[in-house]
């Protein structure tokens, strides 16, 4: 959604009169945002994220399926079925690891193949 120019004055407005847009940036928070940053926002907000932590936007849904998904462990169990075990929640974009921070500790230390001997 591009914003027309009639969109542009009114928030024109509401800046001049010292009033915030404020946006959650998932990954870092709450920031103040400038109309042109608005406008890039609102038109995808993902690429706009992923640009504020410094990823890709691959890596960024990669990170953003695991912590406001499931977030359990994406590993199989040696019968075949998804392991699903606690995972640690990782609150960075930078340091989503696939493979390793959607993990259990079991499946993490000895890799996506290894069958939890659990299970
Ligand atoms: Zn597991």
């Amino acid at each position: 959604m591009e914003f027309t120019e009639q969109d542009k004055a009114l928030l024109l407005k509401i800046q001049e009169a010292d009033v915030n847009l404020l946006a959650f940036i998932r990954g870092r928070g709450w920031r103040p945002l400038s109309i042109d940053e608005l406008e890039k926002f609102v038109q995808n907000r993902a690429q706009f994220e992923a640009d504020e932590n410094g990823v890709s936007l691959e890596q960024f849904q990669k990170w953003l399926d695991f912590e406001y998904g499931d977030r359990c462990c994406i590993s199989t169990t040696r019968k075949g079925t998804p392991c699903k075990g606690y995972v640690r929640p990782c609150h960075d974009p930078h340091s989503f690891v696939e493979g390793v921070t959607n993990c259990c500790t079991s499946h993490t230390s000895h890799g996506l193949t290894y069958e939890r001997k659990s299970a």
